[in-house]
């Protein structure tokens, strides 16, 4: 599964305190992997692979996220690159506009055009779907049958032979009728064969279709974009639509195909209710790809907010075993910033769950904040000042009580012990200096 591989790609970077050629090689190299695992061409996995360690490298570590946790937005950026980046929808010019559907046998196009027609009728269009796969009575009969399910019109003449003609009636039948969308559903063979290409290419120039879109099935793998290149080659289509992304695909080809052919890919449909179609999102696939939760959107909050230059400041005084109670507080003023503390929270992957029911507000803070801001500058600078008349003072000025002074200076102690811990972890040297 590649979302599990990716997930373990970026285990690799945890833990290290910073993204380096080293660090970063290994994980891309993991990366590469995946992708080339889940079907995604060798060729484009090392060109996004390329791009996401020039990318790493040259960016700069916040202190709120770890190196893996920005390598997973990295990736997820030139992820949704690679799909085209934004979404691009369907032109319905022409009266009536035609939508030409092609693809291989089995692909989804029947089922698909069901899905559009739907899809279009629910914004208000008068549509028409012209049943043109000559070759399976049975053809026409599913098509009815979806129509029918969702109360659009379907044209088809059994008895007629020629495609083309068909189509050509259904087109003028639509202008009698008051239709404003014709969707031609095509016939398509197991494999790419030269009578289905030449059936199909002459639709498209006797139709000259407002829009012609080329249907894949998902989980077909490597084949999926050698169809499609041959495909664009014969039509020169203007959009993709993936199918069966419901099933346990590997997505690879949803990667690989924009970069191959230069086509947007325009839907994707998954599973066989007629609501089950959507606008393809590149990002929100990209998203759905590496399947790590919210850790993206934290990300970015994280950059919007936070003040660089605080952050190497205090990120300089971890090193140094320095913190004290200023920068703690400092810190605190900066996932004030940041919003919502429970939202931040809920975006950790696997803490959506936890934290749900939990009392969490922006306030729990607080008191935390007043007993820091009631203490000299040097009580703040040099906790282990503190005693018991000092902290009498601090309670009757932050309106607290003794004990949670305490409280507060055992979780400080605890965090200095942990950041202590974490930068021999690290195996760093810089960690002698400062005090505690
Ligand atoms: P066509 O030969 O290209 O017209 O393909 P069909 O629309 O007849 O679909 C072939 C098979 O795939 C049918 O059994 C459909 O029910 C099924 N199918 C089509 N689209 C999807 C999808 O998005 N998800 C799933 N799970 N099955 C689909
Ligand atoms: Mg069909």
């Amino acid at each position: 599964n590649l979302s599990y591989k990716l997930d373990r790609a970026f285990k690799t970077l945890k833990g290290q305190g910073q993204i380096t050629e080293v660090n970063v090689a290994t994980t891309v190299k993991e990366i590469r992997r995946a992708l080339v695992d889940a079907d995604v061409n060798f060729k484009v996995a090392k060109d996004v692979t390329d791009r996401i360690k020039e990318e790493a490298l040259g960016r700069d570590v916040l202190i709120s996220v770890s190196p893996g946790q920005l390598l997973v937005k990295i990736t997820q950026e030139e992820l949704a690159k690679m799909m085209g980046e934004k979404q691009v929808d369907i032109s319905t010019e022409g009266s009536p506009s035609t939508i030409l559907i092609s693809g291989l046998q089995g692909s989804g196009k029947t089922t698909f055009s069901g899905k559009l027609a739907n899809r279009l009728k629910k914004q208000g269009k008068q549509v028409l779907l012209a049943a043109c796969d000559i070759y399976r009575p049975a053809a026409i009969d599913q098509l009815k049958v979806l129509g029918e399910q969702i109360g659009v019109e379907v044209y088809a003449e059994p008895e007629n032979k020629d495609a083309v003609k068909i189509a050509k009636n259904a087109i003028k039948f639509a202008k009698d009728n008051g239709k404003s969308i014709v969707i031609v559903d095509t016939a398509g063979r197991l494999a790419v064969d030269e009578v289905m290409m030449k059936e199909i290419s002459s639709l498209k120039k006797e139709l000259n279709p407002s829009e012609t879109l080329f249907v894949v099935d998902s989980m077909t793998g490597q084949d999926a974009v050698n169809t499609a290149k041959t495909f664009n080659e014969q039509l020169d289509f203007d959009g993709v639509v993936l199918t069966k992304l419901d099933g346990d695909t590997r997505g690879g080809a949803a990667l690989s195909i924009r970069t191959v052919v230069e086509k947007p890919i325009k839907f994707i449909s998954s599973g066989e209710k007629m609501e089950a179609i959507d606008l393809f999102y590149p990002d929100r696939m990209a998203q759905r790809i590496l399947g790590m939760g919210d850790v993206v959107s934290l990300v970015e909050k994280a950059q919007e907010t936070f003040d660089q230059e605080e952050t190497n400041r205090l990120s300089k005084k971890i090193r140094k075993n320095q913190f004290d109670f200023e920068d703690f507080l400092s810190q605190l003023q900066q996932i004030k910033k940041m919003g919502n503390v429970k939202d931040l929270l809920g975006m950790l992957p696997g803490m959506g769950k936890q934290i749900k029911d939990l009392d969490i507000d922006d306030d729990a803070f607080k008191p935390v904040e007043a007993i820091i801001r009631s203490m000299t500058y040097e009580e703040r600078s040099n906790p282990e000042l503190m005693n018991a008349s000092r902290k009498k003072r601090i309670a009757e000025g932050s309106g607290t009580s003794v004990q949670e002074i305490n409280n507060l200076l055992k979780q400080f102690k605890d965090m200095r012990k942990m950041m202590k811990t974490m930068n021999k972890m690290s195996g760093s040297k810089r960690g002698l200096a400062g005090f505690n």
